[in-house]
C-alpha cells in the first residue's frame, strides 16, 4: 500500500469528494478549502514535485491544466475569475508532496499571494 496520501486517494483507498476524472489525473475537492470553490487537480502516477517533471511529461501537464479550465467553466467561475496554484517545496508551501494544482475560485484573490 503506498504511503503518498493522493496516491491512496487515487486508488480508493481514502475517500475523497470527487469532482472529475480522465485516464491520466483525479480532481477532487479540498479538505480544508481556502475558497468557496477549492479543487485539487492530481496526475494518477506518483510524481513527488514540479521539480521532478521529465520533458516526456509535458503532454501529462498540459491535460491537469485543460482540466481545472473545464472544471472551472463547469464551476462557474469564469466570469468572476480564478486562480490556478502549484506550491513546489516545503519553502513555498508544499504539504503533500504529489503534484498537485489548486484551482481556486468563488472570492477575490491579492496579489501577490502570501
Ligand atoms: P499543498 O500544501 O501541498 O500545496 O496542498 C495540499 C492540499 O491538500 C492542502 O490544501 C490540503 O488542505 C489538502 N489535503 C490534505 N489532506 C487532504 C485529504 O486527506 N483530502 C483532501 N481532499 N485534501 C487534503
Ligand atoms: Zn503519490
Amino acid at each position: 500500500m503506498s504511503e503518498c496520501l493522493f496516491c491512496r486517494i487515487v486508488a480508493g483507498e481514502i475517500p475523497a469528494d470527487l469532482v472529475a476524472e480522465g485516464d491520466d489525473w483525479v480532481a477532487f475537492r479540498d479538505i480544508n478549502p481556502q475558497a468557496p470553490t477549492h479543487v485539487l487537480i492530481v496526475p494518477r502516477r506518483h510524481i513527488p514535485t514540479l521539480d521532478d517533471l521529465a520533458p516526456s511529461d509535458a503532454a501529462l501537464m498540459g491535460s491537469l491544466v485543460a482540466a481545472a479550465a473545464q472544471i472551472a467553466r463547469d464551476e462557474g467561475l469564469v466570469e468572476g475569475g480564478y486562480r490556478l496554484a502549484a506550491n513546489c517545496g516545503a519553502g513555498a508551501g508544499q504539504s503533500v508532496f504529489h503534484i498537485h494544482l489548486h484551482l481556486l475560485g468563488g472570492r477575490r484573490f491579492s496579489w501577490p499571494p502570501g
